[in-house]
């Protein structure tokens, strides 16, 4: 692809990250792919691989110089197998999330990725950013849920390594370099995904709380009430939530009280029959009496469980219609989560009086999206212009408490250099010598991740 046909493809949907190409080419098969590569390694061309294009850090966006190919996956979305069996799903890097997961409903299983953006991203961007969403905290990211993978390497050469075996200690586990490594070791093209039991009951609570220190204090109780039915637990700050509620269709305060953070809690298990509303019932009303909830509703239906998530799927957006923001993905241990809001948010305040603090976040695996909105009055230039100093405060905070700068988002090229200040030196290194070993000329993905 060539001139205005290549446009979808180099600029990304928020605008943020777009650079140039020599050409776009989307292969249709592993072959093909392998084919590229080899081309690209003889001349020494710089690869960038893209898959859904959603990725937030700039990874999948070649540089300015107008001199590597871009390479999309998108041509590559069949599933190729589904072994109910064996629990396993075989699907090709160009398949949309949405479309995984749909696939293993109709084989009555589930495949429990799950993000705001999986109508759009795919399977080889989820992947190669290691991807987290929603469910992380009873299923894991995408490396837990991948069995196998097929990998186009730097110069061509393909390693056939799609097994659905969960025993093997025969090798090292290559799987796990590719997986996170955003391009930078080699392209998938196809894997072997984990399916799970489909879930018959489902129960979405909204609870409203005084501070996120209770709600890392109740995860023991919700655990203790529901044993390892708690899929997912998202935490939201006042502020993103009322973000929200301004601006977007759709979104009304289940309570008639404002309150100052809010947890989305999803209980779900494939047991049949309706006990997991009782014991979610019960651990609430104990929470309540003891004070340590707020107030609280749980969903009667799937369309109120929709309308809660509508809430929390809202802040980004919610957010964007206020003006200009500054965002953090990182994550620290779950018991350092309230230290880290407070010192990180007491920081941010003190440097830039006005500034709005808009967390939210998958609060049971620790990750928090510390979001940053402009002060009411401040020009959105000027707020941006703010960007590094804000970074630099965040993230000197998060690693203090030996968190993570790039929590499920990866690092594409928007955290390279603060990866550079923040990494140990002695494991920035260890990422290098994996680099030269698997791409030693560099052609994949230069300057993403590590340079
Ligand atoms: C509204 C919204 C919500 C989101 N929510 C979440 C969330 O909850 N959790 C989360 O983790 N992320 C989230 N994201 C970020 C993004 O959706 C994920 O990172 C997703 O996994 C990227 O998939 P993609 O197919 O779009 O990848 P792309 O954007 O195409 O690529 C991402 C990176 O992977 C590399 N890559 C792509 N395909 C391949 C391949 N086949 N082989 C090797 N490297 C490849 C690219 O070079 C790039 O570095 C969200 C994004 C949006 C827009």
């Amino acid at each position: 692809m060539e001139g205005d046909a290549q446009a979808p493809y180099l600029q990304e949907w928020r605008g943020v990250f777009h650079g140039r190409a020599a050409a776009v080419v989307a292969p249709g098969s592993t072959d093909e792919v392998a084919a590229v590569m080899r081309l690209c390694h003889e001349a020494g061309i710089g690869v960038v691989p893209q898959s859904g294009n959603t990725g937030l850090c700039g990874g999948a966006a070649p540089d300015p110089s107008g001199s590597q190919i871009l390479l999309s996956l998108r041509r590559m979305h069949r599933v190729r197998e589904v072994d109910s069996a064996n629990d396993t799903l075989t699907a090709e890097a160009g398949c949309v999330l949405a479309t995984l997961q749909r696939a293993a409903s109709t084989a009555d299983r589930l495949f429990p990725l799950s993000l705001a953006a999986e109508g759009s991203c795919m399977l080889g961007g989820n992947l190669a950013t290691n991807a987290g969403g929603t469910n992380v905290l009873r299923y894991g990211n995408a490396r837990d849920l991948c069995l196998g993978l097929e990998v186009v390497l730097a110069d061509g050469r393909v390693w056939h390594g799609l097994t659905g075996l969960r025993k093997d200690n025969s090798r090292y586990d290559l799987k796990d370099l590719f997986i996170g490594a955003e391009g930078t070791l080699g392209v998938i093209t196809a894997a072997v995904l984990r399916l799970f039991p489909r879930p018959r009951q489902i129960q979405t609570a909204l609870l409203a709380l005084d501070s996120p220190a209770t709600a890392v204090a109740l995860l023991p109780a919700l655990r203790e009430a529901g044993g390892d039915t708690l899929t997912a637990c998202e935490l939201m700050s006042r502020t993103s939530l009322a973000m929200a509620l301004a601006h977007i269709p759709g979104c009304r305060d289940p309570f008639d009280a404002t309150h100052p953070w809010y947890l989305l809690v999803e209980l779900s298990t494939p047991q049949a029959g309706d006990g997991l509303r009782g014991a979610l019932e019960k651990a609430l009303s104990r929470e309540l009496e003891h004070g340590h909830i707020l107030d609280a509703v749980v969903a009667e239906s799937m369309d109120q469980a929709r309308a809660l998530w509508h809430l929390r799927e809202s802040i980004p957006e919610g957010q964007r219609c206020e003006g200009a923001s500054i965002k953090h993905d990182v994550s620290v241990a779950v018991s350092q989560v309230p230290a880290f809001l407070e010192a990180a948010s007491t920081q941010v305040e003190t440097a830039l009086p006005g500034i709005r603090v808009c967390p939210f976040g998958h609060i049971g695996d620790g990750n928090i999206h510390f979001n940053l909105s402009q002060p009411e009055a401040m020009d959105a230039g000027a707020f941006r212009a703010r960007w590094d100093d804000c970074n630099r405060i965040v993230h000197d905070v998060v690693t203090a408490m030996g968190g993570s700068i790039a929590a499920e988002h990866g690092v594409g090229q928007l955290k390279v250099a603060e990866l550079e200040r923040l990494k140990d030196p002695v494991e920035l290194e260890l990422m290098r010598s994996v680099k030269r070993a698997l791409d030693p000329t560099g052609i994949m993905n230069p300057g993403k991740v590590v340079r």
